[in-house]
């Protein structure tokens, strides 16, 4: 018996001996490329944002680049409400194409998600049990997908404009850089980080980071990213959106029970008609009681009257609730003074393209010190124009600098930090990148501890 404990105790410690002369050697797995997904689902329509990224990269700013964008046919989810399982359907021809550009052994490993914004809100306002089911229809159609389904939710205002302003601030390599002459990572200059302006269908966001304090909690953001806290400043403001915008305007304008009034933002000569139903059925424009007399409609003819224009559309904002609380924007909303460049995208970028008013903006020469880029390239990219906008033009522009200008506080110095621009390099600016980014972890609170992929 002692023999057998002895042999044993000899092979247990010629092994020892063998498992010590062999290095045992951290493998490293050569980079792969890794991809998700994000179905931005706004009031008006939704689009699929396909991004990717190499894998030793992850935690590197500037790194993701948007593979695939695809516009969903027709209107946005919460149009559905009478028929969730369309929301659901209406997601399937983008989620055909995001597998064709996705290799087929990568796809169940993609993260998927969808964000709902400012229409379903509304929606949820009205009917919170329709907005639950087009929620779940279109849960479901991106489940029966090979991919890594991660929810369908909708995101808070206060969401959106972070979002945003992170995806502008990754996009334009503005968080955090690397000196090759210091061989470090050297902080931000606050002043050089980018606010965001969003401008939907159905709400407007204003995201930036102020020089004294953020002035409210409602209002306030702390974020740390790669080891630098940001204390932001972020409100969004539902029922002005451009679309609601335009309804609320119209409802101002009608004087009832007059069935014709005249519009001083369309164009002489046009016409349109409004149905007091559709006006009732959004709860920006809905609770008038004035509405409740009749089913009819109104036709709105447009004059074309640019300072009676302004007029009508000052008086959608509400100045006075500020009182003596100051500094304030409107309807009794606190906001610190503005400070450093601003990108305005989606409608303030849609309509000043259509009027040529992005051309030869000041912004367009960042020169980022990060080393492993060439200049952010801001370019611009202008959707076909659909002849159903044409006489909108001019209340939109017109309603964009009443926001900018009464609203936000932009004057004649602060206006030229303002870039309107819809895409930083070749990703489409909105907040569906910052949102994939915050979710999968790849923004993250630590600075980046060693030279990942930086070896130019
Ligand atoms: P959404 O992102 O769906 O909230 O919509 C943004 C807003 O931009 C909506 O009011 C759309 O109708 C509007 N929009 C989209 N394309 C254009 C365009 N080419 N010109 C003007 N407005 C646009």
């Amino acid at each position: 018996f002692t023999s057998a404990i002895i042999g044993a105790l000899v092979a247990l410690s010629i092994i020892a001996l063998v498992l010590s002369l062999v290095r045992v050697e951290d493998v490293t797995l050569p980079p792969t490329v890794k991809y998700g997904m994000v179905f931005d689902a706004g009031s008006s329509h939704t689009s699929l944002f396909v991004y990717q990224w190499d894998s030793d990269k992850e935690n590197d700013t500037g790194v993701v680049s948007q593979t695939l964008s695809c516009d969903v046919q027709g209107q946005g989810i919460s149009s559905y409400a009478n028929n969730p399982p369309e929301a659901g359907n209406s997601l399937r021809e983008c989620l055909d194409k995001a597998l064709q550009v996705i290799p087929a052994e990568k796809q169940r490993d993609v993260p998927a998600y969808l964000g709902a914004t400012a229409g379903m809100r509304l929606l949820r306002e009205q009917n919170s049990s329709a907005t639950e089911q087009v929620l779940a229809e279109v849960a479901k159609t991106m489940q029966e997908y090979p991919v890594a389904f991660k929810g369908a939710r909708i995101l808070t205002g206060e969401e959106e404009g972070a979002y945003g302003w992170i995806t502008i601030n990754y996009l334009l390599d503005s968080f955090t850089k690397y000196s090759p002459k210091a061989h470090t990572w050297l902080h931000p200059e606050a002043a050089n980080i980018f606010g965001a302006l969003d401008l939907g269908g159905a709400s407007t966001q204003i995201t930036f980071m102020p020089k004294g304090s953020v002035l409210s909690q409602n209002e306030a953001s702390e974020l740390t990213l790669y080891g630098y806290s940001y204390k932001i400043y972020t409100h969004s403001y539902l029922c002005y959106g451009q679309d609601e915008m335009l309804k609320r305007l119209a409802k101002e304008l009608i004087s009832f029970p007059s069935t014709r009034v005249q519009h001083p933002c369309y164009p002489e000569g046009y016409k349109e008609t409004v149905s007091l139903s559709s006006l009732r059925a959004s709860p920006c424009t809905g609770s008038d009681p004035r509405l409740a007399l009749g089913d009819s409609a109104v036709t709105l003819a447009g004059r074309g009257n640019a300072s009676a224009c302004l007029a009508a559309l000052r008086s959608l904002f509400s100045f006075s609730a500020c009182g003596q609380s100051q500094p304030c924007a409107f309807d009794g909303v606190p906001q610190p003074p503005l400070r450093g460049q601003f990108i305005a995208f989606s409608a303030f970028y849609y309509n000043f393209k259509f009027l040529n008013l992005t051309e030869g903006q000041k912004c367009l020469s960042i020169t980022p010190l990060h080393p492993k880029h060439s200049p952010p390239q801001l370019s611009s990219s202008y959707p076909t124009e659909n002849p159903k906008r044409l006489p909108k033009y001019c209340a939109n522009a017109n309603y964009i600098l009443t926001l900018l200008l009464d609203a936000y506080k932009f004057n004649e110095t602060s206006w030229n930090n303002i870039c309107f621009q819809m895409k930083a390099g070749d990703a489409d600016v909105g907040w569906t990148l910052g949102y994939m980014l915050n979710l999968t972890n790849m923004v993250p609170a630590e600075a980046p501890a060693r030279l990942k992929g930086h070896r130019s």
